[in-house]
């Protein structure tokens, strides 16, 4: 079973397990470089489980998760171990989407490239983009680590499933890891071949009457 597709019934283990595999695959597709990213999940309705501050999230054992209340306060860490300093924009996630129970906050190189030279991820290149995210909007500018990047997410995530942090990365939100994931690799993929494309001198935009009809047909991931 891909413990990453977690169920609502799954155990403080299990989601642990989850975190530890997610991070491991998004270091290996260098979604997240050195110690940067973070991951969380809901346990429950008062509690959050999500990776220490200062770790790689490639090489993560059961003592670099903390559990959390819904306030940001440690319930339960190793000797050591301070939460995420993301933590912030993690809850703010979870209290605007009752409907998620992952978070993903990711320094993808190509996506954070073009928030780096002022493109906004592109609607009309790719059809996958308006069939199962739709709009991917860029934050405004926030400091890292501070109180500013959960202001900067508040509005938007509420009707988004993946945004882009201006000039630092991602942050892609699900019903467990798998989804979250999903969305943050499709969102990565098209910022490589948009980026290409631009490198090779041409973007082929998809007419707006066939964007409508994507648009149309826009569906949930249901995996
Ligand atoms: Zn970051």
């Amino acid at each position: 079973m891909n413990p990453l597709a977690f169920s609502s019934s799954a155990s403080l283990d299990e989601l642990r397990q989850a975190i530890i595999a997610c991070g491991r695959l998004c270091y290996e597709r260098r979604l997240m470089t050195a110690n940067d990213g973070n991951i969380s999940v809901r346990v429950d309705g008062e509690r959050v489980l999500i990776t220490a501050s200062g770790v790689s999230k490639g090489r993560m054992e059961a003592q670099d998760l903390i559990l959390l209340d819904m306030e940001g306060n440690v319930l339960q860490a190793a000797a050591g171990r301070k939460p995420s300093s993301e933590t912030p924009m993690h809850l703010e996630a979870y209290r605007q989407r009752p409907d998620i129970r992952a978070v993903i906050h990711a320094h993808p190189i190509f996506a954070t490239t073009l928030t780096v030279a002022g493109h906004d991820l592109p609607l009309d290149v790719l059809p996958e983009v308006m069939l199962t995210l739709g709009e991917v909007p860029t934050t405004a500018y926030a400091t890292p680590a501070s109180h500013e990047d959960a202001e900067v997410i508040r509005d938007l995530i509420r009707t988004h499933n993946a945004l882009l942090l201006r000039q630092h990365g991602s942050l892609t939100v699900g019903i467990h890891l798998e989804e979250a994931l999903i969305h943050l690799e499709r969102v990565e993929h098209v910022a490589q071949v948009y980026y290409q494309a631009l490198l090779l001198g041409h973007v082929e935009r998809i007419p707006p009457a066939a964007l409508q009809k994507l648009t149309a047909r826009m569906v949930r991931y249901s995996g």
